[in-house]
This record gives structure tokens, sequence and C-alpha cells, in this order.
């Protein structure tokens, strides 16, 4: 199967989970993972109408923002060090993934340096696993009020990886947390406006996290095949 065709397939489930869920599709942002993926298939994606890339390795932003930066959305999804900042503050419209308030102030400095303000959401690592990035769901709560109180940051919702699992449904749980989670936060008055994004399902599982209120899904797989 092609690319284009893979995507056809992907936005055809879309529709009919968040038709599931009676919501409207247009609320789900579909963003193309592309680690591991080359500029030519990159480019085989943004023909067939895919505008917003996810791109989890600094290493590989880099270039790929270079030849396609200015026609499509970039998003940063993996697991960034605050040494790593420089590369990717003001170069993405996203960060999915500030896992502390240490990050958050680095993000502001060089949001700040470069004259911008930088979106972001908080991977919070609901399942608890062991050697998971991700704040845990005990400090999401001072790290969104400590996020608030940064000028060049803003903060936009919140993001996680469910546990590895061959059966989609085993990520429900975690997605439903999640999105308690953002409403307890919401509920609480801390929130800055527009604190509404939910960046949860990958290939495996984007049709359960559109069930429970994805806004973003993160997809790879699905539609560049699989990765060498
Ligand atoms: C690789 C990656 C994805 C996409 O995973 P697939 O299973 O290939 O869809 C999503 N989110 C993050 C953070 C990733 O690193």
């Amino acid at each position: 199967m092609s690319v284009a065709e893979r995507i056809r397939e992907v936005k055809n489930r879309i529709v009919n989970a968040a038709k599931r869920a009676d919501r409207d599709p247009k609320d789900i942002v579909l963003v193309a993972v592309t680690k591991g993926v080359e500029v030519e298939r990159i480019k085989e994606a943004l023909a067939a109408g895919i505008r917003t890339f996810g791109e989890s390795r600094v290493q590989e932003a880099g270039p790929k923002l270079k030849v396609l930066g200015k026609a499509a959305s970039w998003h940063f999804i993996g697991h960034l060090q605050k040494n790593k900042v420089k590369y990717i503050a003001g170069e993405v419209d996203l960060i999915h993934s500030v896992d502390s308030i240490a990050l958050c102030e680095e993000i502001s400095l060089r949001a700040q340096k470069r004259g911008i303000v930088q979106n972001i959401l908080l991977e919070v690592n609901i399942s608890g696993e062991k050697g998971k990035f991700g704040l845990p769901p005990h400090e999401v709560m001072n790290t969104v009020r400590a996020a608030t109180r940064l000028k060049d940051v803003s903060l936009k919702g919140l993001m996680m990886i469910p546990p590895f699992s061959d059966d989609p449904e085993d990520s429900r749980p975690f997605f439903h947390r999640l999105r308690e989670l953002r409403d307890e936060m919401t509920g609480f008055g801390i929130c800055p406006d527009g604190f509404s994004e939910l960046s949860m399902g990958m290939s495996g599982d984007f049709e359960i996290g559109i069930e429970e209120g994805a806004t973003l899904v993160r997809i790879g797989t699905a539609i560049f095949g699989q990765r060498g």
C-alpha cells in the first residue's frame, strides 16, 4: 500500500471512531510521526494532505525542518533533554513531551530569546511504569501552576503513552485517566484558556484514544509502515 492509501485508511478510521464517540472529526488532529522516515516519504504524506508532522528525535528534526519546515506544522513529541531545547524551541508549533518544571523554564528562556511563545503539553506517566518519561500524576498540578507563571510558554494540555500492549482496549483506562486529569485541572481553575488538548493514541490504539477524548493522535507505523 502507498503512503497516500494508508493515510486515506487512517483518516477513515479517525472519522469512524469520532462518530462512535459522537465527536466532530475536525476536532482531532492527525500528527504523522516521522522518526526513521526519509524526506521523500514525508513529501508523499504532504502531497496526500498531511499538514501536521511529529518528530521524536532531535537529530532528525533539524534536517527535516530545514527541507519541509514551511510547508507543514511540526510538533516535537519525543523525550527532550534540557541541553537540546535550543534546537527545538521556536522551531516547532507544539512540544508534546514536557515533563519537568526545569524543562518548562528552559523552554521559556529559549522562547524569550527568540521572541516567540512556545506552545507545550505536559507529558504524564499515568501508568506509573518505572523508567518511563512523564510527570507522576501527583506532580501535574504544581507543574501546571509553574508553567502558567512563565510568560513565554503557553500550556495547551496533556500527553501520555500507555504501557505497550497488543490489545488496544488495554490503553482505554489510561486514556480515560488522562482525560479526567485534564478535567480536574480545569476544574481547579488553575489552567490557562485553551488548556484542552489531549495527545493520546498511536498506530495501535488511536481509535480508543479518540473514543476517550484525544484531540491529537500521533501515528507513525500505520502511515509509513514498519520502521527499519
Ligand atoms: C514513534 C512514536 C509514535 C508513533 O508510534 P506508532 O506506533 O508508529 O504509530 C507516537 N508517539 C511517540 C512519542 C513516538 O515516539
